[in-house]
């Protein structure tokens, strides 16, 4: 077991419908000393591809990629939500799915930040039907930048998500793989 599949078994929780609850060091308490080894880890895994930026999307994502950024000395930049006064210009936008809200949010990117010769790393927390990822990606393809490579915490494996991103072709670097939870007996098993 890796530093993060051993921090899952330590403090995560299985609920019901096929969500893992890790909030005591991923989505709520931030453990930016495993944030930091995340970045150790990914910086090794792409250390043969050029990577400019990191792109990411609000909330969860935001803290992993500033620290991981420190390990590849680029800036990040990040998916909003929900359209804000802050927000002007053009902006490139995507329609994406929640699979923990269940609700339809429009992601946005001012235009401003994204450049056709941008080479993306995407990072994010949870990978489960790849509906995020495919958000970031059309937005990263609207810009005719390029995607480097992309970087998940944590996959789930038994949805779909893996499956599509791999099959369209990028190169997916998930930190723990788990392929089985159990909400009543709380057991998670990993991918070998
Ligand atoms: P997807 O778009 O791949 O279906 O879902 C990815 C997004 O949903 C992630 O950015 C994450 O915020 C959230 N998510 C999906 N599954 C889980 C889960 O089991 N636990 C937590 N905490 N978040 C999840």
């Amino acid at each position: 077991m890796n530093f993060l599949e051993e921090r899952i078994i330590k403090d995560g929780v299985v609920k019901e419908g096929n969500i893992l609850k890790v909030d005591s060091f991923l989505n709520h308490q931030l453990d930016v000393e495993l944030f930091d080894k995340m970045g150790a880890e990914w910086k090794e895994r792409f250390k043969d591809v050029e990577i400019n930026k990191i792109l990411t999307i609000e909330a969860s994502g935001i803290g992993i990629a500033c620290v991981v950024a420190r390990h590849f000395g680029v800036p990040v930049v990040f998916a909003k939500k929900s359209q804000s006064v802050n927000l002007d210009g053009e902006m490139y936008t995507a329609e994406v799915e929640s699979f923990t809200h269940k609700n339809k949010n429009q992601v946005i990117v001012s235009k401003k930040f994204l450049n056709p010769d941008d080479k993306i790393l995407i990072i994010d927390d949870f990978l489960a039907n790849g509906c995020a990822l495919q958000g970031l990606i059309s937005i990263i393809n609207q810009a005719g930048a390029s995607v480097s490579g992309i970087g998940i915490a944590i996959e789930k494996g038994f949805q779909t998500g893996g499956q599509i991103i791999r099959n369209m072709g990028y190169r997916l670097e998930s930190l723990a793989i788990v392929d089985g939870m159990d909400a009543a007996t709380g057991e998670i098993t990993f991918r070998k």
